[in-house]
């Protein structure tokens, strides 16, 4: 038995796709056989059937519809597989043989572009990395808006931070590279490690790649000198998009190098603690600081705002621009108000641009940049009166394309269908062959009209109508009453329940008039659409140029609408050292709070005040305030105004958090381990020039261990060779307040509470000096604890403070016993103390002496 030829068309593609699962397009379906078939049908919880293939076996075989493909994909790529998708090139009704079919796409985490199929206000990056003799070389890529970037790394840990910033799905080395191998195993289970062919990596290869896809002689041009390691990075990561999407990736405009020196690092501790884009409950967006911000318009907006708050940034000039911008616009309510209308028209024209690459852009698609491009001469007008650089030099960026806009307005007709091959694409007046065929069709329905007409009156059948389906074309329908009427002219085509469909030699002729003047006008429309396709591929930079300003704007005019709305100033940017916050307010916390929110200064400098141990009760507030600290420092380093009164902010190159016990079960790891390893990283990590936000360090181990811990983390950071960053540090153990006037540099604050009525009052206020009460207990019975429990916790705590420092096993713990078991045993004690008393030793016996003993340790037990 032979295969069927379709069967070994299929594995001939499977065979040079072997790592795919193969989407094989069969009619309305992609069909995956054999092996894909068992996988995918399991993973996406799909039958799995048979396909007669030539062999005795029937091939196993599952489908998903066409038009219902992208989630699949989507699934399965989410699950690690790469997905190869085969489509027939040629139409089947026109295919000699056996339909032609090749792979158009291989779609992998990193080269998802497809709208549907991603998140609007987040990219999706894949990273390519190159290493030589521990020399590191980056570049990553968004395929889905044609962001392309290049990074020299110093070593592994700029790579750490990179991917951080990043968060790529995918990631690209080469195959035969061991130490990138154990860097990236520790990311398997977060993102898609691609083991790459060395060739694509060796400096010419690359340098060539990038040459010819950018049509440049030198890659000076991009600032890039051949001998970087991210141009061999770059250029590897060229190869492989064009290989595995198939296509010239013409929206891959530029190659833009960055540093990642620009940026503030934010580790993931810190990213998550602060709650930058998601809660640390439950991962939802809602209550991070991305949602209390994010007032853009844009997809675009949506997505610079995300990783403008991941990306603070250290230079002065660039932080003032922004702000100078943000307060124009909060200022200028007419303005905002304005930008923001305009905005609001514009569509996400980067991931379109893609679309005109991949050639799947259609008719909606370009009215969508037609609309996008329209408010550019109003946003460029706007901008243009503006003093603040930011927004004068954006307008002066500006390209109203204003040729585009009207060839667009005069070639698309405004409500034009989604298919690009079944007409009505063409504006009427934009081309003359096209209107004719369109006259004709017109003309013929009034033929049409007339015919039916006619033949009303020439039957005497009033109700004869004239209509049209695919299958039969067009017909003359009569009712079953009148049946007895039809002349023998008519020839029956269909029967129905209540009437009978008929053609006339007259009616035929006409269809054939119309069918072929639609058909003509169909094909002439979508030659003329894919022209005007190809007219818009040449405004491709123009158009992302545009796109990236509109962005920028989208994102200051945010800033600026969030600072008016939730009254935010302008904090000063200084690099003495000093943070002085006035009056300052947790952004997130302060929205959700039913009651006023509790405004608080913070000070912390250089020299006297550059370490604060805040004390006080749990609930009061401690966690609040420091956090608050950070987020309005990294608020101010992404150019957004502050909530507080007023705020000077020195630069900070870091901000670390280590705040709450969590435990990393699934890496292994116990809540004081997780906390240890966050603590080792931050002292490791940080500078002189960092901010430390430290909560309850030493809280996972008995107390001695993690007093003593805290308190040499407080000498090692702050002692003559130590850190020296500004440190918040909250903690439980009040004699840490102590190091005050020991340490220089410790200043002590707490948090104020009023005990009233048995209860505690949480006054949110943070004042100088420490405290040493918790509260706990109170706190305990806030929560709802069983009330016998908290008046035994209550005594406990009594015993143990009048013997602290002492080991608890001389504690009298039955204080709080009941009192008839603890009268017996008191009673037990005096009579064995009498009974030693009124012993004569002298007369006694080492035998009786040793009997008496042993009777004593009887009546004790
Ligand atoms: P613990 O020691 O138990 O961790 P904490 O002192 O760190 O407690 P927070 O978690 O900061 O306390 O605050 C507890 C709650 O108090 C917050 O969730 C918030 O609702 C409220 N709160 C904190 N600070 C303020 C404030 N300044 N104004 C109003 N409410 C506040």
């Amino acid at each position: 038995m032979a295969l069927t030829p379709m069967m070994r068309q299929y594995l001939d593609l499977k065979e040079k796709n072997k790592e795919c699962l193969l989407f094989f397009r069969l009619g309305d379906f992609y069909e995956m056989f054999f092996e894909d078939a068992l996988t995918a049908s399991k993973e996406l919880d799909i039958t799995l059937t048979g396909k007669d293939c030539g062999l005795e076996e029937r091939a196993p075989m599952c489908g998903v519809p066409y038009h219902a493909a992208d989630g699949y994909i989507q699934k399965l790529i989410g699950k690690g597989y790469k997905v190869a998708i085969c489509e027939q090139l040629e139409l089947p009704e026109e295919a000699k043989g056996l339909v032609k079919r090749g792979i158009i796409r291989i779609v992998t985490p990193g080269t998802v572009f497809d709208s549907s199929m991603l998140k609007d206000n987040e990219n999706n990056y894949i990273l390519s990395v190159y290493e030589k003799n521990g020399v590191l070389g980056a570049a990553y890529a968004d395929i889905s808006t044609g962001a392309f970037f290049s990074e020299e790394i110093k070593d592994t840990n700029a790579l750490q931070n990179l991917m951080i910033r990043i968060y790529p799905t995918e990631v690209l080395f080469q195959r035969s590279n061991g130490a990138l191998e154990n860097f990236f195993a520790a990311y398997k289970e977060h993102c898609f490690l691609t083991r790459y062919e060395d060739w694509p990596f060796i400096s010419s290869n690359a340098g060539k790649a990038l040459k010819e896809h950018f049509h440049v002689l030198s890659l000076a041009s991009f600032g890039l000198d051949p001998k970087m390691l991210s141009v061999n990075a770059a250029g590897a990561l060229l190869q492989y998009l064009l290989e595995t999407q198939k296509n010239s990736l013409e929206h891959i405009k530029k190659l833009t190098p960055t540093s990642g020196g620009k940026y503030m690092v934010i580790d993931p501790f810190t990213h998550r603690n602060l709650e930058l884009t998601e809660t640390m409950r439950d991962k939802s967006r809602k209550g991070s600081l991305l949602w209390l911000l994010d007032k853009t318009k844009t997809a675009m907006g949506g997505r610079l705002i995300k990783r403008y708050i991941e990306q603070p940034l250290l230079d002065k000039k660039e932080i003032m621009a922004r702000l100078d911008a943000v307060g124009e616009l909060k200022k200028d309510l007419f303005l905002r108000n304005e930008l923001r209308n305009l905005l609001d028209n514009i569509y996400d024209i980067e991931r379109l641009l893609s679309r005109i690459s991949y050639g799947s852009l259609d008719a909606r698609d370009v009215l969508a940049i037609r609309a996008s491009i329209q408010p550019l001469p109003q946003l460029k007008e706007l901008l243009s009166a503006c003093e603040s650089t930011a927004l004068s030099e954006a307008a002066k960026g500006i390209d109203t394309m204003g040729d585009l806009c009207l060839f667009l307005s005069q070639s698309i007709s405004d409500d034009p269908p989604n298919g690009i091959r079944d007409g009505g694409i063409i504006k009427s007046g934009f081309n003359h062959d096209v209107d004719k065929l369109r006259e004709a069709r017109t003309s013929g329905k009034d033929w049409l009209s007339s015919l039916e007409q006619k033949e009303r009156e020439s039957t005497g059948i009033k109700n004869l109508r004239i209509g049209c389906n695919k299958v039969f074309g067009y017909y003359i329908e009569v009712t079953k009453s009148n049946l007895s009427l039809v002349p023998y002219r008519y020839t029956r085509r269909q029967t129905l329940a209540g009437c009978e469909r008929f053609v006339t030699p007259e009616l035929k002729e006409l269809e054939e008039m119309l069918f072929s003047a639609e058909d003509k006008c169909n094909k002439l429309e979508y030659e003329l659409f894919l022209k005007i396709r190809s007219e818009l591929e040449g405004h491709i930079s123009v158009l992302q140029a545009n796109a990236d300003i509109i962005a920028r704007i989208d994102v200051l005019q945010s800033f600026a609408q969030a600072a008016y709305d939730y009254d935010y100033v302008k904090p000063t940017i200084k690099t003495n050292g000093v943070i002085d916050i006035k009056n300052g307010r947790h952004p997130v916390v302060e929205r959700a709070v039913r009651q006023e929110f509790v405004p608080n200064d913070a000070y912390l400098d250089e020299k006297e005040d550059k370490f604060l141990i805040i004390t006080g009760p749990n609930m009061a507030g401690k966690s609040t305030f420091m956090r608050q600290t950070g987020l309005i420092v990294l608020m101010a380093q992404i150019g957004c105004f502050v909530p507080a009164v007023s705020a000077n902010i020195c630069i900070v190159d870091r901000i670390f958090t280590r705040v709450g016990a969590s435990d990393d079960l699934s890496a292994g790891q116990s809540t004081f381990m997780v906390e240890m390893n966050e603590l080792a990283s931050i002292l490791n990590n940080a500078t002189s020039k960092s901010l430390l936000i430290l909560d309850e360090i030493g809280r996972g181990t008995s107390t001695l261990d993690g007093l003593s811990i805290a308190w040499a983390t407080i000498e090692y950071i702050l002692g003559q060779t130590g850190i020296g960053a500004k440190t918040l540090f909250a903690t439980h153990y009040h004699e840490l307040i102590r190091l005050e006037g020991i340490l220089p540099g410790v200043k002590n604050y707490s948090v104020g509470v009023r005990e009233f009525n048995k209860t505690i009052l949480f006054l949110h206020k943070i004042r100088r000096g420490g405290t040493d009460k918790s509260f706990g207990i109170e706190v305990a019975r806030l929560a709802g604890l069983p009330e016998g429990l908290i008046e035994r916790a209550k005594a406990l705590l009594t015993a143990l403070e009048k013997h602290a420092g002492t080991d608890i096993s001389v504690l009298d713990v039955s204080a709080t016993q009941e009192p008839e078991e603890k009268n017996a045993r008191t009673e037990t004690a005096n009579k064995i103390v009498s009974d030693i008393g009124n012993i004569e030793i002298n007369t006694l016996t080492p035998l009786e002496a040793l009997s008496i003993l042993n009777d004593f340790k009887q009546r004790i037990e």
